[in-house]
C-alpha cells in the first residue's frame, strides 16, 4: 500500500471542537475528505449544522453537530454520549477550540484572565481527557490540540499574556498527556499555528493595522491559511503518525525562527 492510501482514514470517527469555522472548519474538511466521519463541536450550534452539511456534501462521509461549551462537563459528557450513541467508538480527537484576548498585563481583570485560560487550556483539558476516557478503553486513539505559536514566543506588540500563558499550557498538557498514555495506545500531539486568517484575527477592525505589521515581521510576508494546516491534521490524525506523540507542530512560515 502506497504512502497517500496508508494515510487515508475511512471508516474512523472523530471530533473537531471550534469545527464549525476558522482552522476547525478546515481540519474538519481535511479529514473528511481522507474519509473520517466527523462531529463538529461548537458554542455556535447554527454555523457548526451548516459547517456539518457543506462537509457531508462535499465528501459523503456522515457529519453531525454538537452544541458543546468546552469548559462546561456536562457539556463535554453530553458530547462524549452522543458521539458513542451515534457511531459507537471515538478514533480521533481535536481539542481546537480557541478565544484571544488583546489586554495589557496590568489592566486585565480575573474574570479576562479566567476566560481566556477556561476556554484555551481547561477546554483542551476537559477535552482531550474525555475523548482518553473512550481511547484507553479502546486501546487506540490520536488526540491533536491547537497550541499556538504563541506558546514559544511573545507575540509583539499587541498584548496577550492570558492567550500565552494558555497555549504554552497546551504545549505542556499535550506531552504529559503523551507520556501518560504511550504505552496503552493513545497518542497525543499539538499543533502551533502562527498567523493565519481566520474570524479570530481577521473580524476585529482593531486588528487590521496589527495585521499590517505581522506581515512586514513575517519570513514569508503573509498570513497563513487554514486550508495550509490540513496536511499535519490528517498525518497526526492516522495511523502513518504511529510513532509520533508529545511532538507539537509549529506550523508559522517560520515567524517564530527569531
Ligand atoms: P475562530 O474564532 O475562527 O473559531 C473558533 C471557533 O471556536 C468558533 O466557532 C467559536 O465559536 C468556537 N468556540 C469559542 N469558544 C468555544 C467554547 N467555549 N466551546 C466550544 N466552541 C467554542 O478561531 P480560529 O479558527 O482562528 O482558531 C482556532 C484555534 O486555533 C484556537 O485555539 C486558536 O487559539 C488557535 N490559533 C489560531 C491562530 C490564528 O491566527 N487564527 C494562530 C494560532 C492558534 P464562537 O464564534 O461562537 O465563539
Amino acid at each position: 500500500m502506497g504512502i497517500m492510501e496508508k494515510m487515508r482514514l475511512d471508516g474512523k470517527v472523530s471530533f473537531v471542537t471550534g469545527g464549525a469555522r476558522g482552522i476547525g472548519k478546515a481540519i474538519s474538511i481535511a479529514i473528511a475528505e481522507a474519509g473520517s466521519h466527523v462531529v463538529i463541536v461548537d458554542v455556535d450550534i447554527d454555523e457548526a449544522k451548516k459547517t456539518a452539511q457543506e462537509i457531508s456534501g462535499l465528501t459523503g462521509v456522515k457529519t453531525i453537530a454538537i452544541n458543546t461549551d468546552v469548559t462546561n462537563q456536562a457539556d463535554v459528557d453530553n458530547m462524549i454520549a452522543i458521539i458513542l450513541n451515534e457511531f459507537g467508538k471515538l478514533d480521533i480527537a481535536f481539542c481546537n477550540a480557541g478565544i484571544c484576548m488583546n489586554l495589557p498585563a496590568e489592566e486585565m481583570t480575573l474574570d479576562q484572565f479566567k476566560k481566556v485560560i477556561d476556554i484555551n487550556l481547561t477546554g483542551v483539558f476537559l477535552t482531550s481527557q474525555a475523548a482518553a476516557k473512550v481511547m484507553l478503553r479502546q486501546g487506540k486513539g490520536s488526540i491533536i490540540n491547537t497550541a499556538s505559536m504563541s506558546g514559544h514566543i511573545i507575540n509583539v506588540p499587541q498584548p496577550q499574556c492570558s492567550y500565552n500563558a494558555s497555549k504554552a499550557g497546551v504545549i505542556q498538557l499535550t506531552k504529559s498527556m503523551a507520556i501518560e498514555f504511550a504505552k496503552r495506545g493513545v497518542r497525543v500531539n499539538s499543533i502551533s499555528p502562527g498567523y493565519i486568517g481566520t474570524e479570530l484575527t481577521l473580524k476585529s477592525p482593531n486588528l487590521k493595522p496589527l495585521i499590517e505589521k505581522w506581515n512586514d515581521m513575517a519570513p514569508l510576508g503573509r498570513m497563513g491559511r487554514p486550508d495550509e494546516l490540513q496536511a499535519i491534521a490528517v498525518y497526526l490524525a492516522g495511523d502513518t503518525s504511529d510513532f509520533t506523540t508529545g511532538s507539537d507542530f509549529i506550523i508559522d512560515g517560520g515567524f517564530s525562527c527569531f
